[in-house]
């Protein structure tokens, strides 16, 4: 029985040693195709709960904000990473005004809370900082990364409780899927995904100074804690100086004149299969 589960689990995870858009060499058990995946089921499973409890923002106004913001920024995803046009990209915005945070699952699925909206009222050129980074995390394959460790840990326990069948490995996957944007990334990670976050904001057309601006506002959030979002992103030490140094280099990419190209993105609560697949660059 043990074996039998231990090779279930061990047919979802493929070794693999891979290199991030930054040319940095990641260390694999889940491949990326993995983890979109059952990050698709995971979000779909969350998204689904919510929306039934009416905790999905219907607000038009909100929604139309993000998915302008969001909708350029993917454009550029696509652009860095033609492959992506593949993904079935979709964001929520959740009601929760506890939580001052955002994310992006493997296969470009993404959050962002009303705490984050409403504590740090960012600007449209913070907003597009803050998705900027996320969808960057997800670009990178740094999901991938996270749900490798915590399938790992998950997996470990797994084994030696398991009853053996195949339903009880997808929980764990789709499991660790949630748990990959809900844990903290590495500050390497966090470098990466500042770096690439603030070029697609600028290609984008958002201004680059909102990244510096961006991170003091969330320091300074108040209440019982750090904001979930800090605790998930933590600091590289020399963040600032890192962003003030790609500032220079990204004003040319922001001052471009002309409109940009606009991903027109699909909301539905529980999104389905195949249908948003076709990219809708303009
Ligand atoms: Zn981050």
């Amino acid at each position: 029985m043990y074996r039998l589960a231990l090779a279930l689990l061990l047919a979802t995870l493929v070794s693999a040693c891979a290199t991030s858009p930054t040319g940095r060499k990641q260390l694999m058990l889940v491949s990326e195709q993995s983890a979109i995946s059952q990050s698709k089921q995971a979000y779909v499973q969350t998204m689904g709960k919510l929306s039934s409890e009416g905790k999905l923002v219907t607000d038009p106004k909100i929604l139309k904000r993000v998915d302008t913001i969001t909708g350029r920024l993917i454009a550029q995803a696509i652009i860095m990473r033609p492959a992506t046009n593949q993904w079935e990209w979709s964001v929520q915005v959740i009601d929760d005004p506890k939580e001052v945070n955002a994310w992006c699952m493997a296969g470009g699925r993404m959050a962002l809370y009303t705490g984050l909206l409403q504590k740090i009222d960012p600007t449209d050129d913070e907003l597009a900082q803050v998705m900027g980074h996320e969808i960057s995390h997800a670009l990178a394959n740094h999901t991938a990364e996270r749900m490798s460790n915590a399938m790992l840990s998950q997996g470990l326990a797994l084994g030696v409780g398991i009853a053996a069948d195949s339903a009880a490995v997808m929980a764990g996957a789709q499991g660790a899927a949630m748990l990959a944007v809900m844990l903290p990334n590495s500050r390497t990670s966090e470098t990466e995904a500042d770096r690439i976050g603030i070029e697609l904001a600028a290609k984008a057309g958002y201004d680059p100074r909102a990244a510096a601006t961006l991170w003091q506002k969330m320091g300074k959030v108040g209440g019982s804690g750090p904001p979930q979002f800090l605790s998930t992103h933590p600091a590289p030490g020399n963040r600032q100086a890192t962003l003030a140094a790609l500032e220079a280099q990204m004003t040319p990419y922001y001052e471009q004149p002309g409109p940009r190209p606009m991903y027109q993105l699909v909301r539905t609560p529980a999104p389905t299969p195949a249908k948003n697949n076709a990219p809708a660059l303009r």
